[in-house]
């Protein structure tokens, strides 16, 4: 299979880095990286279809009540399986709680959660 990064530096560009598309803490850093550089650089970000692995029936997610602060970190991903959960202040916070039915197991609200609700079922 061509390797992206590798036509890339052929090409001439010399800040190339690939990242996985699931680990946001290594992904904010190469991409701060990369907006840094003062040249053209390539970020490659990819990881498993979570498709595929949720009809390989991966893990999925959950969100445990008594340690969510409806801090609403988790609703800024846009994840379809996260929804609103238990009104906390009318109208403006709510706890969240994941359908298994949509979550695909990605693990990204998990690392979002400062305060380690969110964990595999
Ligand atoms: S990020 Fe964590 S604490 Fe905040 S709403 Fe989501 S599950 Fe609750
Ligand atoms: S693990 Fe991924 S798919 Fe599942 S609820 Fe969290 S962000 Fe959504």
């Amino acid at each position: 299979m061509t390797d992206i990064c590798e036509v890339a530096k052929s090409m001439g560009f010399r800040h190339v880095a690939k990242v996985s598309a699931y680990n946001l803490a290594e992904l904010e850093s190469v991409l701060k990286e990369a907006l840094d550089c003062d040249e053209p650089a390539l970020v490659v970000a990819g990881g498993p279809c979570r498709v595929a692995a949720k009809l390989m029936g991966t893990n999925t997610y959950t969100v445990d009540p008594q340690k969510c602060k409806a801090c609403g970190a988790c609703f800024t991903l846009g994840c379809p399986a996260i929804e609103r959960a238990a009104e906390v202040v009318p109208g403006k916070r709510y706890q969240s709680r994941i359908d298994p039915a949509q979550c695909s197991g990605c693990d990204i609200c998990s690392q979002l959660c400062k305060f380690g609700a969110i964990s595999r079922c």
